[in-house]
């Protein structure tokens, strides 16, 4: 068959189109139709899902996979700074002993780890912050034995074989690396970019892995078509990230320098994070100097307010701001001038820093884009971006859950510039797709508010039943 149809009792198009009972039709892992069953007969067979809710799969804009193999977050310390140094001794010890730790989970590598733990809790697309010296080699070995492998629905409803080719395809995570940069002193900000810079020209022309089959046959690099084996690679596309105005060597040449890089790539820094970070910014004191001083780290040049670190960050094209905790309604204004530029908040991360009230309602009156992560594992206790949907919910109860589920699908793909091919299910979309069982109650009216408010977990369309 050149193609298969599977019926379902709601599929979830997009934030703002619902089909129930829908139907989608998948060729080689893209999706050429959807629609409602109500408007449209079927002239070709279609696989019934029964009861559940089908949905692209979710978007996390912000992450740092490295931090995977952390069991519980890092505590948050008596200022932020004190996190940062936690953070600063875990990687320490990790590059000194590489023995597991107390903390760590055991297994493979973190970036393998959190990637697994994304895709299993329905992330389609993960926005990566990746360090020095990383190889971006993010490997995916959740392949079946063999093409022939019954596929099940939820481990329950077999699908003909012909759902390997056309849906099976396509099933795996995508990853959006971006290169972080940063340096107190010239030296060290040397070092980061020129790994960076290298990076961003090995991977410049990369062709991504669009079907599993591509995947599993290794990465290809720029004129390679013989494919050789770098391990099955998810990357999707590069990118940078400066890491924030308080850990940068922030002096020209090297703005200039970095302002090149960002160019025409999506980029990330994070801002205005913690009361720490703004009176660091504002006159050099407080508990990040204290850290720097107890590190040896003295900074080489004074640190930019705040307000200029932010307009030098938005010369980029596409820029995420991630945090934003505590942006002042002037900082806020000059987002609002850039139409490439979004914020990513990250709830449960918010939480676990105690931050003061997220400025969600000035952001929103100031018709900024907001978009969801989860941050890493030295944050919140997991990767599952749903979680965040929830708290995000839970914290603003008078947002419209539709809202809320559209900044992790529809309105985060348009924040990283991969709308039409992530984060929907309209035709031409990549057909990575997540599914939950749905209720007698639920109606396509009610379905977003009961998704948020019942709904624990998703799970990605296909799983195999290992004991065939
Ligand atoms: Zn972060």
């Amino acid at each position: 068959m050149d193609s298969i149809t599977l019926r379902a009792r709601f599929i979830i198009e997009s934030s703002t189109r619902i089909h129930s009972p829908g139907y989608i039709q998948l060729r080689d892992g893209q999706v050429i139709d959807v629609g409602s069953l109500r408007r449209h007969g079927l002239s070709q067979p279609a696989v019934d899902l029964g009861d559940c809710v089908l949905a692209p799969a979710f978007i996390n804009a912000h992450t740092h996979l490295e931090f995977s193999d952390l069991c519980q977050p890092l505590p948050p310390g008596a200022s932020f700074a004190d996190w940062i140094d936690a953070v600063f001794q875990y990687r320490q010890r990790r590059v000194a002993d590489r023995h597991p730790q107390s903390n760590a989970r055991q297994g493979a590598n973190p970036l393998q780890q959190g990637l697994r733990e994304c895709w299993e809790a329905g992330t389609g697309v993960v926005v990566d912050i990746a360090s020095y010296p990383s190889e971006l080699r993010y490997q995916w070995d959740q392949f079946p034995a063999s093409p022939d492998h019954p596929l099940l629905l939820g481990g329950r409803r077999r699908l003909p074989p012909s759902a390997n080719r056309h849906l099976l395809s396509t099933m795996f995570p995508r990853v959006i690396a971006l290169c972080e940069v940063l340096g107190l002193n010239q030296q060290r900000l040397e070092t980061t970019w020129q790994w960076a810079k290298g990076k961003l020209q090995e991977y410049d022309g990369w062709r991504p892995a669009t079907t599993s089959q591509q995947l599993s046959t290794g990465g290809r690099r720029p004129g390679d078509d013989s494919a050789t084996r770098c391990g099955a690679n998810c990357l999707w596309q590069t990118g940078l990230s400066p890491h924030a105005p308080y850990s940068i060597y922030w002096s020209e040449p090297w703005l200039t320098r970095l302002a090149q890089l960002m160019s025409k790539r999506l980029v990330a820094m994070h801002v205005a994070e913690s009361p720490a970070e703004r009176q660091y910014l504002d006159d050099g004191g407080g508990p990040l100097a204290a850290l720097w001083r107890k590190l040896q780290f003295p900074p080489e040049v004074p640190s930019p307010t705040l307000g200029e670190s932010l307009r030098w960050f938005l010369q980029a094209d596409r820029c995420l701001v991630v945090h934003g905790n505590y942006l002042a309604s002037a900082e806020l204004e000059v987002m609002h001038k850039h139409p490439g530029a979004s914020i990513v908040f990250c709830p449960r991360t918010h939480r676990h820093f105690q931050h003061d009230q997220y400025p969600l309602r000035q952001m929103l009156t100031g018709r900024l884009t907001v978009v969801l992560g989860t941050d890493s594992r030295a944050t919140n206790p997991d990767l599952d971006i749903w979680q965040e949907a929830i708290a995000c919910a839970h914290q603003f109860p008078w947002l419209d859950p539709r809202w809320v589920v559209a900044g992790i699908t529809s309105r985060a793909a348009k924040a990283l510039g991969i709308q039409g091919s992530f984060g929907t299910l309209q035709r031409g979309a990549w057909a990575t797709i997540v599914y939950c069982e749905s209720r007698p109650h639920w109606t396509a009216e009610n379905l977003f508010e009961n998704l948020v408010a019942d709904v624990q977990r998703w799970a990605p369309l296909t799983e195999f039943d290992e004991s065939a």
